[in-house]
């Protein structure tokens, strides 16, 4: 169940750099299993002659994980590849880019018009690094990655100083070539006095083996490798496509020139402040390879990205949760979800199907509910503790139990009420004093015994993701279910939802505050107010996707209730000091509030009869 499933690119025109970096993951990562589907096994041994003991699969079966490194995806096999597992992305393009659940670039993504105007200063070279790592773009951009670092790249060990010199020159377009650029210098060796004039290496692709013509004497056909990167160190200049290897040459301080394979390929090198030219110039430029100025700019070059540190790619991976899914947490549906931004550690998308917003966590937790999460992490965000604060919370129950009770129908004797996530139990004291007949869960050991020795109130410790704890109660034993602010920290309600229906009456109710999404700060920045949340918040709630996400599950949104008023938090001149309160009165009079309060009635199912009466008849909403 915990096997991470890596998928390369095979197709020649991506080049072999994606294959290879998958083969290094592979052999690092224990348990990996590599794809390559048995029309590709014959192109893989020819690129990965030494494959023993791998495990290669052409079958998607059950992953936990799917890692995924090719530079251009459709969106169905994206699709298809999200309902087995979370895809992990590496320098992934193409119209499934949007939809991965974890987005890394090793090398920066031209997609996006932050990129775009980056690199399109040519005059900007040479970039240092510290530049570079500025790339990533705005959490706004939604062709942003989660990661950017070229430190993850394959980066050579052996380095040398770049200087003035080119003696030895080493020509490799990677283990594909698909542009036969390896072709196209060989012909310019031939008609290029000054390329015969120095010497070095040309590495042969595989499928051109004892196909290419004789080369000078001081130069030498070489087999592909996929150690090369250690040997760029032995060269002076690297010859080579874009892809990999300028950045790992660059690294190993190798002066390095970028034949373009194609315009796009030509638009990626120069973004990338590489130094590029169309293979129609080799010759031109072999003799410019005497010229001091010309020689600098390439030493120059050489030495920008020199202070990448290198980070393992496969120990990255390994620490990626693999227990967390892609399918919507409420409605369980995998309709396609829209991307709603992504930064390091979280990745937001929309349920296509009931609009909820989820946050796809594969980060570990770094939250654990203990005393010390009521107490000082309570503290450090309302500047008193859980305890300190009972009272204040008590009476903020009372009135949620006015909105309960105006929309309670009639019971048989007293009403029961569950309350998952009672904490030290101030809405269970509250809940008591209003006449119902309490009764707390919380996961907290410290806080059950609070509840049940201090305020003498019945309550349990379990967790309610937990289907053992769940089948703990009987189904239609609680008039009222509450959960107040605790909805939004379940990664997975598709359990939660209808067993809160089945322990719930017909007609019983439930009730929930959490985050607004369509609050004031979510309207005017909702990446800022979702990545200002804390981490272990994975749904996000509104009342609009309320009323969808209860009618999945057979509930009808009956109230709902704006609260967390913040005048400050209104933009321009709404938002200073004298007008505050006026914000704050308009954020109740249109509901803007940054939290809210609703309550659902558990709908009956077809055999279950028609409700009692409500006490007084006010219903409003
Ligand atoms: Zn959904």
């Amino acid at each position: 169940m915990s096997h991470i499933l890596l998928i390369p690119s095979m197709r020649p025109m991506d080049g072999s750099g994606h294959l290879q970096r998958m083969v290094r993951v592979h052999r690092q990562l224990p348990g990996s299993q590599l794809y390559i589907r048995s029309e590709d096994r014959e192109a893989f041994a020819r690129l990965v002659p030494d494959s023993d003991g791998f495990q290669l699969v052409s079958d998607v079966l059950n992953p936990a994980l799917i890692i995924i490194d090719m530079p251009w995806l459709e969106r169905e096999t994206m699709r298809q590849l999200l309902r087995r597992a979370p895809v992990v992305g590496i320098d992934l393009g193409g119209g499934a880019r949007a939809m991965a659940s974890y987005l890394v670039d090793t090398l920066p993504y031209p997609g996006d018009a932050l990129h775009r105007r980056y690199f399109a200063e040519p005059e900007r070279t040479p970039s240092t690094v510290a530049e570079i790592m500025k790339i990533p773009g705005g959490r706004r951009t939604w062709e942003a990655p989660n990661l950017f670092d070229p430190g993850f790249l394959p980066l050579p060990k052996r380095t040398r100083e770049p200087d003035g010199r080119i003696e030895r020159v080493l020509v490799s377009f990677g283990g594909s070539d698909p542009a036969d650029l390896t072709g196209t210098f060989l012909a310019a060796l031939e008609r290029s006095p000054r390329l015969r004039g120095v010497g070095g290496s040309i590495i042969v692709p595989p499928r051109r083996e004892g196909d290419l013509p004789p080369v000078p004497g001081n130069w030498q056909l070489l087999p592909y490798t996929d150690d090369l990167p250690e040997r760029y160190a032995e060269y002076d200049l690297v010859v080579c496509s874009y892809g990999l290897t300028p950045w790992e040459a660059q690294y190993a301080g190798v002066k390095t020139l970028v034949v373009d394979a194609s315009f796009y390929h030509g638009e990626l090198a120069r973004r990338s402040g590489f130094i590029s030219i169309g293979p129609d110039s080799l010759v031109q430029v072999a003799d410019e390879l005497t010229d001091p100025a010309f020689l600098l700019r390439l030493s120059n070059q050489a030495s920008r990205v020199r202070t990448l540190e290198p980070k393992p790619l496969a120990g990255f991976l390994q620490t990626l949760e693999r227990h967390c899914g892609h399918r919507c947490p409420v409605c369980g549906e995998f309709p396609g979800h829209t991307l709603v931004c992504r930064n390091e550690s979280r990745s937001y998308f929309r349920c296509g199907s009931c609009s909820t917003i989820f946050q796809v966590r594969l980060l570990p937790d770094t939250i654990e509910y203990d005393r010390a999460y009521f107490f000082e992490e309570y503290r450090s965000q309302y500047g008193r503790t859980y305890l300190e604060d009972f009272e204040h919370i008590k009476d903020m129950g009372r009135r949620r139990l006015e909105m309960i009770n105006r929309q309670l129908f009639d019971t048989e004797g007293q009403p029961r009420l569950l309350d998952i996530g009672c904490a030290y139990g101030p809405f269970l004291d509250a809940a008591r004093d209003g006449g119902f007949l309490p009764e707390g869960i919380d996961i907290s050991a410290d806080a059950v015994g609070h509840v049940r020795n201090s305020l003498g109130i019945s309550a349990r410790c379990g967790d309610i993701a937990d289907e053992d704890f769940r089948n703990g109660y009987d189904a239609s034993s609680f008039d009222v279910v509450t959960m107040w602010y605790v909805i939004e920290h379940f990664r997975d309600l598709t359990a939660i939802l209808p067993w809160i229906r089945r322990i719930l009456k017909p007609w019983g109710l439930f009730a929930i505050a959490t985050p607004n999404s369509s609050g004031i700060s979510g309207r005017r920045n909702l990446p800022g107010f979702l990545f200002g949340g804390p981490e272990d918040h994975f749904t996000v709630w509104s009342p609009r996707q309320a009323e969808k996400a209860g009618a999945f599950h057979g509930f009808q949104l009956q109230h709902w209730n704006s609260t967390g008023h913040h005048g400050e938090r209104f933009p321009g001149i709404l938002g200073k000091a004298p007008f505050k309160g006026l914000s704050t009165l308009l954020s109740r009079a249109a509901s803007l509030g940054d939290t809210f309060e609703a309550v659902f009635i558990r709908l009956p199912d077809e055999q279950e009869g028609p409700p009692g009466e409500r006490p007084d008849d006010a219903n409003e909403n």
